[in-house]
């Protein structure tokens, strides 16, 4: 009767839950031993300047492949976040991305920032600006070769502190965007006071253009609100050419998403962006 199948269904979904969170420890004790085992690495995508066509930095993608293959990041960064993990794994990004911008350097590759993507519970650690300076200075490059990518809910939280660290990572040089833009909520007051270089405006509102006319309504307000504070627009994931005509058409500044660029390994944005081999006679 119907107390047996409600019976039923509370037992499959009590076997689903203890699939999720056998699943989820099981995740997070293998992230455990990740960083000893090497098993993390980064991949880059590129940005470009609408206007000029040119590249105008990187952003820096952390990848995880265990034992049991890749992991997507949407799956492991939360654990990361929920652990504490994303501490040591967040301080190891901002080193290797240091010493990937001086092997870059030394291998004649443009000069381009490099953005890192920070965690709320990196952003809030007392001693982040000494991490973010003592990884520059152990790779011997300018902190201001760094860029940061933070969340709505990042600033909000807390914005008095957001403002104080915004403040200081601002002294040393280093770029600070917001990341998702118009998927959290920001109070525009705010958005005036943080020291910000850039909007990137979220995937969602860019892959329908130009044909959605709410998403293409909000493109337009976003690019008009950056502009009119004084930050440049990034268009997150674009993938076409009609997007991209779109998002020129409205005086967005940059892009980045597969029609330009795939997140990739450093060596291959070496040979694309990298200065081109004489080839010996
Ligand atoms: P995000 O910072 O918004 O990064 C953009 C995501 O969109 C990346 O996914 C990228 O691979 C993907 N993407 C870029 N262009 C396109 C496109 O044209 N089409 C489509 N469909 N997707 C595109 P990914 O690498 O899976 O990263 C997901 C999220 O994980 C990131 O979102 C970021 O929030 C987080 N994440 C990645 N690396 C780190 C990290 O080192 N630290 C922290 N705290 N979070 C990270
Ligand atoms: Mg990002
Ligand atoms: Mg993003
Ligand atoms: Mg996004």
């Amino acid at each position: 009767g119907a107390k047996q199948a409600g019976r039923n269904r509370s037992c499959r979904f009590q076997a689903a839950m203890n699939e999720r969170v056998a699943r989820r420890m099981s995740l997070e004790s293998r992230l455990r031993g990740a960083l000893g085992r090497g098993e993390f690495a980064l991949a880059y995508q590129p940005k470009q300047d609408i206007a000029t066509g040119r590249l105008t930095g990187f952003e820096a993608l952390l990848r995880w492949s265990g034992a049991e293959g890749p992991v997507p990041p949407d799956v492991f960064v939360p654990i990361l976040e929920d652990s504490g993990l994303i501490l040591p794994v967040g301080a190891w990004v901002i080193d290797t991305v240091c010493m990937q911008i001086r092997a870059w350097g030394d291998a004649g590759m443009p000069r381009v920032p490099v953005a890192i993507n920070l965690s709320a519970r990196q952003f809030q650690q007392e001693n982040l600006v000494d991490v973010i300076l003592a990884a520059a200075d152990g790779a011997g490059i300018s902190p201001a070769a760094l860029e940061f990518e933070l969340t709505e809910s990042m600033l909000m939280t807390d914005p008095a502190a957001a403002e104080a660290a915004m403040h200081r990572l601002k002294a040393a040089g280093i770029g600070l965007s917001i990341d998702d833009f118009g998927t959290g909520y920001s109070s525009l007051s705010y958005l005036k006071r943080f020291p910000l270089d850039a909007l990137k405006i979220d995937r969602a509102f860019v892959r329908d253009l130009p044909g959605d006319s709410e998403d293409l309504a909000i493109t337009r307000a976003v690019i008009a609100l950056a502009h009119s504070l004084n930050l440049r627009t990034i268009a997150e994931g674009v993938e076409d050419e009609t997007q991209l005509a779109s998002l020129r058409e409205n005086g967005c500044d940059e892009i980045q998403g597969y029609l330009y660029g795939r997140p990739m390994a450093a060596a291959d944005c070496l040979k694309r962006f990298g200065p081109l081999m004489e080839m010996a006679v």
